[in-house]
């Protein structure tokens, strides 16, 4: 892993050369002050020493002069053998000579009484000064001794010698030059080793710093390429199990995550889960569809926004509020109209906050059985009390005398039997739905020849077609292909419809059965010349106990049920059926059946 040049290094390094050079700095400051001072007082002393010195000199030039000028060949010949200057004064400040002087330029120099050092040497017995030569124009560090001569108790003058301190400058430049060259050497010395202690410092923590970003990034090293026995050594141990036992923990959350994530998204039921704000935090995909929702778009977003259902919020507004379980039976219009039960749970996570988990069960299905069993219940009741109510008339009827009627007796036992009959039928057809609908049905598939089925069942239905004077035409051949079906069952269906095809037709009007082999299935159909189904009623003949023509059911003897029995009976063959109609024309049924 590349790290960015590591701050932390140059900034060890940068402290470890500005305190090299605040010391440098200092040591110089100090030492230079020093030097000078130090220079200063050795030149001082020296000049004192040579001053006494030339002054045993100058004694017996004053005391026993060759002549006037003998003071100032004498500083002349003295100055140039110390390599100073060398002046002579008289107590009253006159210059009588000069080294540095020609002898006609003595005449002119000021009176020297004034000068610091002369008053100090006439006063006490040395006298020094530093400072600036007018004489001479430069910086002059003067030294003076009082010059008494034998004999005499009061000094007779004063001599003064004095250096230029451009030469103490020199020596103290060059000095300060040597000082800044090893000032130099020294921060380079010092730049190579903080680089070098900076590098050993700060190459662990580099590791260690590239290892976190590792970890971070969801990397985890086993390993950290530190071996040092001192405390990064400890530190990178430490990191290495930090990072295993990471990989480990992330390894299990992340397997709970997926086998959680498998479970929800196995659910049938649909599961929702929002945040104590109303925001959304999990949908998982029954509740995806539920709602025609994707989780991506609606995920972190308000429940208000995203699942605009009231009654779906007014739940989770009412758990978010009492932190109770509720429960309750809810109505969705939109994807689909649909009734659902919710169940939510208050959640208590991170510190104080309730969120919700909403379990939904779609139970549209299972309100819609429930409402067609309560229908059918009605229905049946219904169906079962009309002819039991004509029967107990009759009987009671019988019972009060007309029993002894013979013309009428006769005709209202034939009217009870009728009725009994219809009763029985309606018992057998609502045993038979119910056995189908509860999957009680036996099946015995076989090769199954419809011609055969069908010329049977014509011979028994024909009493009934001739008494309405009806045509069967049967035209399907020993040719077509066999049809894999229950035989029994076939017969029902078929049965079922060429019954109503002759109860539904008109006087002298014709049935028709014709079937064609369309690819692996064989389409059957039974057409007839009667009076036809009305558009909006054709929908719904294949519904339980629905009676296309209300007024003529009572005409006509029929439960109601035949039709909703041959769907479930086609259903039950892999096969379909379907109903055209025009109505006072005819209609024509037609099913499929899978071939042999
Ligand atoms: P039903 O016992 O009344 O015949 P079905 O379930 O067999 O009961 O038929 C339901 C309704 O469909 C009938 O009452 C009738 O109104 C209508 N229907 C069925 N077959 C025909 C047909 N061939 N022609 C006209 N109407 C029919």
């Amino acid at each position: 892993m590349k790290l960015n040049k590591p701050s932390f290094a140059k900034k060890l390094t940068a402290s470890y050369l500005f305190v090299v050079a605040v010391t440098l700095l200092i040591t110089g400051f100090y030492l230079t002050h020093r030097l000078k001072a130090t220079f200063l007082s050795n030149v001082e002393q020296s000049l004192g020493a040579q001053a006494q010195l030339m002054r045993d000199l100058l004694v017996p030039v004053i005391s026993h002069p060759a002549n006037k000028q003998a003071p100032h060949e004498w500083a002349h010949q003295l100055g140039s053998r110390m390599g100073c200057r060398v002046t002579v004064i008289r107590a009253d400040g006159a210059v009588l000579g000069d080294s540095e002087r020609t002898l006609d330029e003595l005449a002119n120099m000021d009176n020297h009484g004034t000068r610091p050092e002369i008053q100090a040497a006439l006063a006490s017995g040395t006298g020094e000064s530093l400072r600036f030569s007018r004489t001479l124009n430069e910086n002059m560090l003067y030294v003076a001794v009082p010059v008494v001569l034998y004999g005499s108790a009061r000094p007779w003058g004063v001599l003064r010698v004095a250096l230029p301190l451009t030469e103490v400058h020199r020596r103290l430049s060059a000095f300060q030059n040597d000082l800044l060259k090893a000032g130099v050497a020294a921060l380079g010395v010092a730049f190579i080793v903080a680089f070098i202690v900076t590098r050993r410092t700060a190459q662990p923590l580099m590791v260690l710093a590239g290892t976190a970003q590792e970890i971070g990034a969801g990397r985890f090293p086993r390993e950290v390429a530190l071996h040092s026995k001192d405390e990064f050594g400890q530190l990178a141990r430490a990191f290495s199990d930090m990072s295993g036992r990471i990989e480990e923990k992330v390894k299990e959350l992340s397997q709970e995550r997926t086998q959680l994530s498998a479970i929800l998204s196995a659910l049938v039921e649909g599961v929702v889960a929002v945040d104590h704000e109303g925001r959304v935090l999990f949908l998982n995909p029954a509740a995806e569809k539920l709602f025609a929702v994707s989780s991506q778009d609606v995920m972190g977003r308000p429940v208000l926004e995203v699942l605009r259902h009231n009654a779906f919020q007014e739940v989770i507004h009412e758990t978010l509020r009492h932190r109770q379980p509720v429960s309750h039976e809810i109505a969705i219009h939109s994807p689909q109209e649909r009734t659902l039960m919710v169940q939510a749970l208050p959640v208590s996570y991170g510190e104080d906050r309730t969120g919700v988990l909403v379990a939904l069960q779609d139970i549209t299905e299972l309100r819609k059985l429930e409402r067609l069993r309560q229908e059918f219940v009605a229905n049946v009741s219904h169906e079962l009390k009309t002819p039991l109510t004509a029967i107990k008339g009759y009987v009671e009827t019988l019972l009060d005398g007309a029993l002894e009627d013979k013309a009428h007796s006769r005709e209202f036992l034939k009217i009870i039997e009728e009725h009994s009959r219809h009763l029985s039928l309606l018992i057998d057809d609502v045993l038979d739905l119910s056995a189908i609908e509860a999957r009680r049905m036996e099946y015995h598939f076989d090769a199954v020849s419809l011609a055969d089925i069908t010329a049977k069942l014509i011979k028994g239905l024909a009493p009934m077609a001739k008494a309405k004077d009806i045509k069967i035409d049967n035209q399907l051949s020993d040719e077509l292909p066999r049809v894999r079906a229950d035989r029994a069952k076939l017969a029902q269906i078929l049965m079922n419809l060429i019954d109503n095809a002759i109860k539904f037709n008109k006087a002298e009007g014709h049935v028709e059965i014709s079937a064609v082999a369309d690819g692996d299935h064989v389409s059957i159909s039974v057409k007839d010349t009667g009076v036809g189904i009305a558009p909006e009623a054709l929908p719904r003949v294949f519904e339980r106990f629905y009676r296309a023509d209300k007024a003529r059911s009572h005409e006509i003897a029929g439960t109601g049920l035949g039709l909703a029995i041959v769907k479930h009976l086609i259903e039950a063959h892999q096969g379909t059926v379907t109903a055209q109609s025009h109505p006072g024309q005819g209609s024509i049924f037609t099913f499929t059946l899978p071939r042999a």
